[in-house]
C-alpha cells in the first residue's frame, strides 16, 4: 500500500500520468434505507456482474490501484456480495467495505475478506434514525461487535448535519466502550449524489465551534480518526453552505490520486463530481490515456475527499495520522 501511494504521490507532483492509488467503487445505489442527505438510491443505474468487475478489476490494478473501497447504495443489497469480494482479494486489494450493517448478519461470513470496514453512525440513535429513516440500532451495535470480535478493523463513520455535540459525545463514548474509532464528516451540499441544499439557518461560528470542539477531544486522546490536518481545515473553512469551490491556484489530486466509480463502470475524479465532469467509461477506455487533470472543483470539505488531498498536500502528517489506520 505504501508503495502504491508513494508512487501515486510523485506521478501527481511532477506532473506525470496519473496513477491513482485508491478507487472507491459503488457496486449498486439501492439501498434499504432512505437517508435525508443521499440521493444515490433515486439515481438508476445499470450494474455491472461479477464477470464484468474481474475486467474492471484487471483494468484497475494495471493503473496501479491497491485499495479497493466497496460502497453503495448499500452493498450488501447485492446478492452476489460474497463472490465480489473474494473476487477483489483474488486481484490482490486491500478492500474496504462501507455499510450501514442493516444485513450484515445474513453476509457475515462472506464478509471476511474485507480488511477494513466503515459503519455509519450519525450520533444518538434518535439523531441516526432521523437522520437515516426508522431501524433498528441495536442491530448495528451487534454487527459492530461481532466485526471487532473477528479482530478486524472498523470506524464509525458519522456524517455530520448539524453541530451536535450530545450526538459527538455519544459516539467517542460508544467508539470507547466498543474498542473502535469515529470519523466525522459534515454533509456535503450541491451535487447530484447529495439529498439537500445548505438549510438557510446552518451558523458558521456554532459550526466553527462543533469542529473546535472535536479537535480538542481528539487532542485529549479521544478516538477520533479525523486527522488533525483535516480537522484544522474544516476549522478554518470560509463557509459551511459551500462543500467545494474552485480556486486556481490550488490542485486537487481527485482522478491522479484517486478515482470513483459508479455502478456501471463509469469513472469520475471523485463521486462529488459526478454530474459535473463527463464520466470515463473503464469497461471501454483507460483512465491515464482519458482523463485531462482537470477537476470541476479544487478545494472542498466532503469528507473522505479531503482526507485524500491532505495526504497529498501534506503528505508527512497526514501519513502519520491517517494511513496508519488503512494499512
Ligand atoms: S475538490 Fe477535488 S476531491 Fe473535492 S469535490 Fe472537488 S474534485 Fe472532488
Amino acid at each position: 500500500m505504501g508503495m502504491s501511494y508513494a508512487q501515486s504521490l510523485s506521478a501527481f507532483h511532477l506532473n506525470g500520468t496519473p496513477r491513482p492509488f485508491s478507487a472507491s467503487f459503488a457496486i449498486t445505489n439501492k439501498c434499504n434505507l432512505k437517508c435525508a442527505y443521499c440521493d444515490l438510491p433515486n439515481i438508476k443505474a445499470p450494474e455491472l456482474s461479477v464477470g464484468q468487475m474481474d475486467i474492471l478489476f484487471k483494468k484497475l490494478r494495471k493503473l496501479g490501484i491497491l485499495r479497493l473501497g466497496i460502497f453503495g447504495g448499500e452493498p450488501l443489497v447485492r446478492k452476489d456480495i460474497g463472490e465480489i469480494l473474494q473476487l477483489a482479494k483474488r486481484h490482490g486489494f486491500f478492500t474496504s467495505l462501507n455499510s450501514n450493517m442493516l444485513l450484515y448478519d445474513r453476509y457475515k461470513d462472506v464478509l471476511s475478506s474485507v480488511d477494513y470496514f466503515f459503519v455509519s453512525l450519525d450520533g444518538t440513535p434518535e439523531k441516526h434514525i432521523a437522520n437515516r429513516g426508522k431501524q433498528n440500532y441495536e442491530i448495528i451495535l451487534e454487527s459492530i461487535r461481532d466485526i471487532v470480535q473477528r479482530k478486524k478493523k472498523l470506524t464509525a463513520i458519522c456524517v455530520v448535519t448539524d453541530p451536535d455535540i450530545v450526538s459527538a459525545d455519544y459516539l467517542i463514548g460508544l467508539a470507547i466502550r466498543e474498542k473502535i474509532d469515529v470519523h466525522f464528516q459534515p454533509e456535503s451540499y450541491d451535487a447530484e449524489c447529495a439529498g439537500r441544499t445548505a438549510p438557510n439557518d446552518l451558523h458558521q461560528q456554532e459550526t466553527k465551534k462543533f469542529w473546535q470542539y472535536l479537535l480538542e477531544k481528539k487532542r485529549e486522546g479521544a478516538p477520533i480518526t479525523s486527522s488533525t490536518a483535516y480537522l484544522k481545515y474544516l476549522i478554518n473553512w470560509h463557509n459551511y453552505k459551500e462543500s467545494a469551490v474552485y480556486d486556481p491556484s490550488v490542485r486537487c489530486m481527485a482522478g491522479s490520486g484517486f478515482i470513483s466509480i459508479d455502478p456501471s463502470g463509469t469513472a469520475y475524479p471523485c463521486i462529488f463530481t459526478k454530474g459535473k465532469a463527463e464520466g470515463i467509461n473503464l469497461m471501454e477506455h483507460d483512465w491515464a490515456e482519458k482523463f485531462d487533470k482537470k477537476t470541476a472543483c479544487t478545494k472542498c470539505i466532503v469528507g473522505p475527499l479531503l482526507e485524500y488531498n491532505l495526504l497529498f498536500h501534506k503528505p508527512v502528517s497526514s501519513v502519520i495520522d491517517a494511513l496508519a489506520k488503512i494499512n
